[in-house]
């Protein structure tokens, strides 16, 4: 039994500056990780891929693992660099297989496609019709027909932050390995709704989503081969952005249609659980101030790259600065040019440097504005580490050349390759304990609690700027369906 496994993920926030070529799925290198490599960066970790190779191992399969590329969000894919991806899976499944299990995220758009997901599955259908094709899908995908139309089997996470990579890959590779056995008959269903949940407002430890996922869940113990409610990604302007349901059953259609309206009726009641009310950022620092005992996490929820930011804008460290915060880490800035001549002048060294702010976001009308820093160096890093979990354990994160600044009452990690703070990793592996921090500045929205919740005290929310705004209003969507919940305030799901 010989079986084509490959990861294709990004999520495009097409606000954003930050450009996708080849290069930003190869995480400095050239190219993604091909054949071997695959299996060697990813067996036994907690990825999707990771799951979907360690269930074709227990069913003794022969894999051909063709490419894992994987980019942080950003915007549109460029055309170059889709076509490199997806040309190396379709020539392995063209060589001939028994199914095809497929890591993909689920909102991918690409300067030609606005989903770049369903015109792979479709191409590979038209490769090999009869294959079993199993998925799995991150919950912010933006659902399309083609996707459904041309996969067997489509899994997605149930957990927001995503802990549950590893599960969602073997549900989705269980699933197609019993059917390859005989022993089940995927029925697979979708649909959605015409809403907009709130990225803030999607965490699944606590609120609407909790229930959601929690039913979800409970199908699948009831008897459901897969049950997925997807919250969807709003930073992306193309008509099927938003929330939406896929069920797939053993043989039984009616069910699954049953699940899934039970599933996208409540999450409709929900809607306007899924709003969220933003704080003015003086009054958020204000109460910053008041705080006696740390550690206190100052989420900087504009600018983060696990949504697309250019993790760059400088508002909300501005703020804390101004505010005189101390024992503070900050995590992070994006600035090669900064971490190179902080490089150059060396540990140790007292530089006045303008840092961040060199992007500029004409989506939401702003130019990048650096902040000039003095501070110390306090130590330089290859800037690699292994995710500590519950969060992608395992894997290889790099950050590429970093360097901690030190202005004596913050300390500023400086990054060249994006990186979400959703593990300890990211600040031990640069000396910073953030247990000892009286506050931690993160630029991040809900992955941060994957690593940073237990450790806590408490979480005051910074409204600063950048093109994962909080503020819908500053996007001019053109291509999204109207009317949609919240832009629209209708209260009638098919008006
Ligand atoms: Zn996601």
């Amino acid at each position: 039994m010989r079986v084509v496994i490959a990861m294709m993920e990004h999520e495009t926030n097409t606000f954003s500056p930050v450009p996708t070529p080849l290069a930003r799925f190869a995480r400095g290198r050239d190219t993604p990780p091909e054949g071997p490599e695959v299996l060697a960066a990813y067996r036994r970790t907690g990825s999707g891929i990771g799951g979907m190779i360690d269930t074709a191992e227990k069913w003794g399969a022969e894999i051909v693992a063709p490419i894992a590329a994987n980019a942080w969000p950003s915007g549109p894919v460029e055309d170059e660099a889709y076509r490199y991806i997806t040309d190396r899976i379709a020539e392995a499944v063209d060589k001939g297989c028994d199914a095809v299990l497929l890591d993909l995220h689920g909102a991918m758009v690409t300067r030609a496609l606005d989903d770049g997901e369903g015109a792979l599955l479709a191409r590979l259908r038209r490769i090999a019709p009869g294959i079993p094709i199993g998925v799995s899908l991150d919950m912010h995908t933006n659902l399309y027909p083609e996707m459904v139309e041309n996969a067997t089997v489509i899994a997605g996470y149930q957990t927001y932050p995503h802990i549950d990579q590893h599960r969602t890959g073997v549900r989705a590779a269980e699933a197609i390995f019993r059917m390859l056995d005989g022993k089940a008959n995927p029925v697979m269903v979708w649909g959605n709704r015409p809403m907009l949940p709130h990225v803030m407002r999607q965490g699944s430890e606590f609120g609407p989503n909790k229930l959601l996922q929690d039913r979800c869940i409970a199908m699948e113990e009831e008897g459901a081969l897969a049950a997925s409610l997807f919250v969807g990604f709003p930073h992306a302007d193309i008509s099927l952005a938003g929330l939406s349901s896929v069920i797939v059953t053993d043989g039984d259609r009616a069910r699954a249609e049953a699940w899934r309206d039970e599933l996208l009726d409540q999450a409709w009641k929900s809607r306007e659980a899924f709003v969220y009310r933003i704080e003015p950022l003086e009054q958020s620092l204000a109460r910053a101030k008041q705080v006696s005992e740390g550690p206190v996490i100052l989420l900087d929820h504009y600018d983060n790259a696990a949504s697309g930011g250019t993790m760059d804008t400088m508002t909300v460290l501005k703020g804390i600065l101004d505010a005189g915060l101390e024992n503070v880490a900050a995590f992070a800035i994006h600035d090669p040019d900064a971490v190179a001549e902080m490089m150059r002048a060396g540990i140790g060294a007292e530089v006045t440097l303008p840092l961040g702010g060199k992007i500029d976001m004409p989506s939401i009308g702003m130019k990048g504005e650096p902040l000039v820093v003095s501070g110390r160096v306090r130590l330089i890093s290859d800037g690699r580490y292994r995710n500590i979990g519950p969060a992608s354990v395992g894997v290889l994160m790099d950050m590429g050349p970093s360097v901690v600044l030190d202005t004596g009452k913050v300390e500023i990690v400086v990054i060249s390759r994006h990186q979400e703070p959703n593990d300890l990793g990211c600040l031990l592996s640069l000396g910073i304990d953030p247990r000892q921090r009286r506050f931690v500045m993160l630029k991040s929205r809900v992955h941060w609690r994957a690593g940073f919740a237990p450790i806590m005290k408490d979480v005051i929310e910074c409204a600063g700027t950048g093109v994962c705004t909080s503020d819908y209003s500053m996007l001019k969507f053109r291509k999204v369906r109207r009317p949609i919940y919240p832009l629209d305030l209708i209260n009638d799901p098919a008006p």
